[in-house]
Formats: C-alpha cells, sequence, structure tokens
C-alpha cells in the first residue's frame, strides 16, 4: 500500500462522509430514485441506480441485499430514466486465499435479480471489479445474455485480456458492455499501468465494439476522449440508439453532459446509494485513491466555486 491508500485509509469516516456527499445519493432505496427521478426531470440525465458494498461475505447480508434490489426493481416499475447496476462480490461471491466461493450462490442472486428487472424492462449492468473476478462476471454475464436480453456487463480496457473478451462475446446478440478505464489497481501482468494508453485502447475497444455490432457504453469524464470517440461515431454514421456515454455523478461535468444530451445521446449517471454508510465511505476510500482531485472539487463545491464544467 503507498503513501496516498495509508492517508486515504485512515481519514476518519466523517471526513469522508463529507467528501461522499456530491457521489452518493443517500441512505435507502428511495433515495437512489429520486435522485434519479430528479436528474432525468431536471437535466434530462438517466442514471444507472447502484447498491453500495462489496466483499460481503455473511449469507443474510447477501440476501438482504437481493431484497434491497426487488424493491428498487419494484418501486422503480417501468420506466425509461433508470437502468440497475449491481456487483457480484454484494451478491454472494468471496475470495479467500486466491479461492473464489459463492459462484452458484452469486448466479442464482443474480438471475433473480434480472428476471424480475425484466419483466419492466430495466437493464442490470453486472459491474466489473478487480482482475480476479472477470472470468467469474463473464460467465455469468454469458449464462444470463443466453436467456434475458436485459442484462450487460462492463470491460475495463487496462487489462490485456480485454480484446480477447471482446472478441468471445456473443456474436449474434447485442450486448451492451461498459467499457471503462478500470478503477482497480492491477498488476502489471494483467494490466497496463500508463493512464494514457489505457485511454488509447478505451477508444480502441469501442470500435471494436461497435464494429462486432454491441452496444458500447462510453464511461470515462476525460473530454478529449469523448471528443474522440464523437468524431468516430459521427464520421461513421453510427445511429444514437448504438451507443451512449455515461458519467459518475457527482463529478463536475455539466457542460459536455448538456453537449451529449443536445446531440441525442442518452448521458447516463451512476448513482450510488447506501443501507450503510460504511459502504458509501469504502466506495468514497477508492474514488478518493483513483482522483485525489476529487477532495479539490468538494471543495470548491461546498465553498460554490464550481468550474461549471
Ligand atoms: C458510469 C461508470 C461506471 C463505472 N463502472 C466501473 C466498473 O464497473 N468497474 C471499474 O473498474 N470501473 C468502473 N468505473 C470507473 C472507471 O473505470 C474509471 O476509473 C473512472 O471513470 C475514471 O476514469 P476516466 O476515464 O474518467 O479518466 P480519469 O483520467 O481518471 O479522469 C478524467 C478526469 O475526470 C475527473 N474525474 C474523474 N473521476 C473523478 C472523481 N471521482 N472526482 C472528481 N473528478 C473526477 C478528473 O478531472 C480527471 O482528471 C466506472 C465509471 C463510470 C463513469
Amino acid at each position: 500500500m503507498g503513501f496516498k491508500e495509508v492517508m486515504i485509509n485512515s481519514m476518519p469516516s466523517p471526513l469522508v462522509k463529507v467528501f461522499a456527499r456530491p457521489y452518493v445519493a443517500g441512505q435507502g432505496v428511495d433515495s437512489g430514485i429520486d435522485t434519479a427521478k430528479r436528474l432525468y426531470h431536471e437535466k434530462r440525465l438517466y442514471s444507472t441506480i447502484d447498491l453500495l458494498g462489496e466483499e460481503i461475505k455473511e449469507k443474510d447480508e447477501i440476501e438482504k441485499n437481493v431484497q434491497i434490489y426487488y424493491e428498487l426493481i419494484e418501486k422503480l416499475g417501468k420506466q425509461e430514466f433508470a437502468s440497475i447496476s449491481l456487483k457480484p462480490t454484494q451478491l454472494g461471491v468471496y475470495r479467500e486465499n486466491g479461492i473464489i466461493y459463492g459462484e452458484d450462490f452469486c448466479y442464482e442472486n443474480i438471475k433473480g435479480i434480472v428476471e424480475r428487472a425484466n419483466a419492466y424492462s430495466i437493464h442490470v449492468t453486472i459491474d466489473m471489479e478487480n482482475h480476479p473476478f472477470t472470468d467469474l462476471t463473464l460467465r455469468i454475464f454469458k449464462a444470463l445474455r443466453d436467456e434475458f436480453e436485459n442484462v450487460g456487463t462492463v470491460l475495463q480496457s487496462r487489462l490485456y485480456r480485454t480484446k480477447k473478451d471482446i472478441l468471445e462475446l456473443p456474436a449474434n446478440k447485442m450486448c451492451k458492455i461498459r467499457t471503462c478505464i478500470g478503477i482497480y489497481k492491477e498488476p502489471p501482468e494483467v494490466a497496463i499501468q500508463d493512464k494514457r494508453k489505457m485511454k488509447e485502447k478505451l477508444f480502441e475497444y469501442m470500435v471494436l465494439l461497435i464494429e462486432r455490432g454491441h452496444y458500447p457504453e462510453i464511461a470515462t469524464h476525460d473530454e478529449k476522449l469523448i471528443e474522440r470517440c464523437i468524431e468516430y461515431l459521427d464520421k461513421n454514421n453510427i445511429p444514437k440508439e448504438r451507443y451512449e456515454f455515461q458519467m459518475l455523478m457527482g463529478v463536475p461535468r455539466d457542460k459536455m453532459q448538456r453537449k451529449i444530451i443536445e446531440r441525442g445521446n442518452i448521458m447516463r449517471l451512476y448513482v450510488p446509494f447506501a443501507e450503510k454508510w460504511k459502504y458509501a465511505i469504502a466506495y468514497c476510500k477508492r474514488r478518493l485513491a483513483a482522483n485525489p482531485m476529487m477532495g479539490a472539487y468538494v471543495i470548491k463545491n461546498l465553498f460554490g466555486k464550481t468550474t461549471g464544467r
């Protein structure tokens, strides 16, 4: 663990809570739904609502998470402004001494959620966690995609394996794939270490997904990279229904988001809510470690000096 991670991990929770405010909708299902509704009605922003929490081993807590997702789906009902996102390690799998446990349990839990969401045409994205979980996540995704149209997943451009993973997606089925650089710090044996190269790959994989008939969800806040994607998509007359853009709620990108919406594209925000604050705190610590500038943005926001970006 580096100095930066040590500093962030030792931050007191009340302070992290201050940092969390712009990035987390609040506590409870209703906070996620209310935020998503507000974003849609006020700014025409779509959402993907996510229950915070990962690396959970306790069976009763996992079962509670499944119930929370059921409640979220029932309360959302049929609508167009929100999809949902979930993580395998909050729904039944965990890793201990290099061994992964609970795949079948996790599959059944995610299947139950996808099945219920399908009844309301709600899309479900299976988030991608760190690389020991990539194979498992893709296995679960592919098994479910066989049966359901409303399920997608995430591929991280920093991983060397990602091109192969794209080529191995079901060829005869359109897959919605969130394409991002990846938030987890990965070892050099499996991942690119240079951020510029990760971004180069993100562009390359977005093109490959389009060429293979899939639906990339371009998840980045890098405005130059977004412009580059737009240039490619326009030049190649790719219909607006073939892709969308995604960002994290709280990252100040108002101007770019408006531009994307005015072009007629879907601009979707990741809207996490917590049942327990300790999970929101873990999420924010990871974001802080990945992007220490987050602190500066929060302080600017607190004092009303947003950049308007
Ligand atoms: C909708 C969505 C879903 C995601 N899902 C996953 C997933 O399932 N698995 C996974 O591994 N990763 C996921 N990520 C994270 C992603 O992989 C990146 O870590 C994250 O988006 C930052 O990369 P970037 O391309 O924006 O580039 P960066 O270079 O990191 O960011 C570009 C600029 O955006 C701003 N910025 C970025 N993040 C923040 C922040 N938190 N606070 C303030 N400013 C910020 C900064 O100005 C920064 O310079 C997701 C991201 C999004 C947007």
